[in-house]
């Protein structure tokens, strides 16, 4: 008979893989095996990612617990083992040092609950066996594995399976395919929630829509970005359109989207388009002059490969790449979210297109950090997005094609800003 209650090891892992360190996902995993290899009965795991890096969380098991924090810019994960029964918690110590790639460590293995020390309550236990007995192994522990999007003030949290169907760190960011029980599958460049399968509707038809109905007769398309295939599906539901370019940098997106995300990925095999694995900075650069009726930048947050696609000269060489009449629609981030990206934008737009041709339009998308997001146009002397009348052609396509967003009032509805937006291109 034990004169613990319990056993405490107090370990400090060090030396290890940063990319483990921040793969919630394999550290969940590892943490679950290591209690499973020790003899453990496992209740439920809740485990977090934060953005930009590090992972908590705790293995509950009916032995006690196992819990981790880890700091991936140092290597280090403190992990603490705390058993009571007969289960040996040095067994799960030696697999998670090796998991880890642990290349030192520290641990310290102290009693908890020393019996000398408790008085043992003359209760009637009865009560709570009966509860305890109520208990039913569930078999199939809950997983609660959380993935963070964040900025230094702000968060969005999904809970996801665990399970990742694609993870390939590419030359220009960490590609990732997940799977959350509330949004289906979903795309993650760098930790930064793209697109998921249950609203990716929002971002995909208001990115096309509006400005196709707005030009209402757009036959040579060009898409910078948009490696999920999401975008050219939309502009692939006119018709009237000819031609779609699309310059996507990274093969890697497209590839994890066509195998993991066909619903999204569905139109990649349409005669119309030509895809360009390559930078879209690059080939505006070199785009002959008004050669597109409509340019399309579904590029992702100003960082990475992005940050160039937030440029003025990247907006001008777009301005010199429209036909007259053209517009151009941008991923413009959000004015409640990256305020600083959003007004920048706008005010490059302004200045390139004209301080009255550069409207903005709202949606939203529950995915990303704080729902509401923005695309940013430039109208080449064209006309502007809240003249459009042609209501019953916008209804009858939107029945047509089955659209779940987009309708004739939305289209209206998104230009109208609220003060505080108006305030902030406006430069108030
Ligand atoms: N909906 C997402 C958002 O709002 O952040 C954007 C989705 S889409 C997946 C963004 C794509 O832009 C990514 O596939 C990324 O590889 C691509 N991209 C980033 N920089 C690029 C560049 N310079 N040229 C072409 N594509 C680029």
């Amino acid at each position: 008979m034990s004169n613990a209650l319990g056993n405490h090891i107090l370990v400090e892992f060090m030396g290890c893989d940063p990319h483990i360190m921040n793969d919630v996902s394999s550290i969940e995993r590892d943490m679950v095996d290591a209690a499973l290899k020790a003899g453990a009965t496992v209740i439920n795991s809740t485990f977090h990612h934060f953005s930009p890096y590090g992972v908590s969380g705790v293995v509950v098991i009916q032995e006690s617990h196992l819990a981790i924090h880890t700091w991936p810019e140092y290597g280090y994960a403190a992990v603490d083992l705390f058993t009571c029964g007969e289960m040996d918690a040095w067994i799960s110590f030696d697999y998670l040092k090796e998991q880890f790639g642990a290349k030192n460590y520290s641990a310290l293995e102290m009693k908890r609950g020393a019996v000398n020390l408790l008085t043992r309550l003359d209760i009637d236990l009865s009560s709570m066996r009966t509860k305890a007995a109520e208990w039913v192994n569930p078999e199939m522990y809950t997983r609660n594995v959380w993935f963070t999007d964040k900025d230094e003030n702000q968060a969005l949290s999904l809970r996801y399976t665990g399970e990742v169907f694609y993870d390939v760190q590419s030359p220009f960011q960490r590609v990732r395919i997940l799977e959350s029980p509330k949004y289906g599958k979903m795309l993650t460049l760098d930790d930064m929630f793209m697109t998921t399968e249950a609203d990716e509707f929002h971002y995909h038809e208001m990115i096309s829509h509006p400005a196709l109905f707005t030009h209402g007769n757009a036959k040579n398309i060009l898409v910078i970005g948009g490696g999920d295939g999401g975008t050219v599906r939309e502009i692939l539901r006119h018709d009237g359109v000819e031609k779609v370019t699309m310059v996507e940098i990274d093969g890697e997106v497209i590839k994890a989207c066509k195998e993991h995300l066909p619903s999204i990925a569905a139109a990649f095999d349409n005669p119309k388009l030509d895809l360009i694995v390559g930078d879209g900075i690059a080939h505006i650069k070199q785009a002959p002059a008004e050669a597109y009726d409509i340019i399309i930048v579904d590029g992702s947050d100003p960082v990475g490969p992005a940050e160039g696609l937030f440029s003025v000269e990247f907006y001008r060489n777009c301005y010199n790449a429209l036909k007259p009449g053209g517009i151009l629609v941008a991923q413009g981030e959000s004015p409640k979210f990256n305020e600083h990206a959003f007004t920048e934008l706008n005010v490059t737009l302004q200045h390139i297109f004209g301080k009255d041709n550069a409207p903005v339009s709202l949606f939203y998308v529950p995915t990303y950090p704080t729902g509401m997001w923005s695309f940013q146009y430039g109208l080449k002397d064209g006309r502007h997005p809240k003249s459009v009348q042609e209501t019953e052609a916008i209804d009858n396509f939107v029945s047509t094609k089955g659209l779940r967003y987009y309708n004739a009032d939305i289209h209206h509805a998104s230009f109208a800003l609220p003060n505080f937006v108006k305030a902030l291109i406006n430069g108030k």
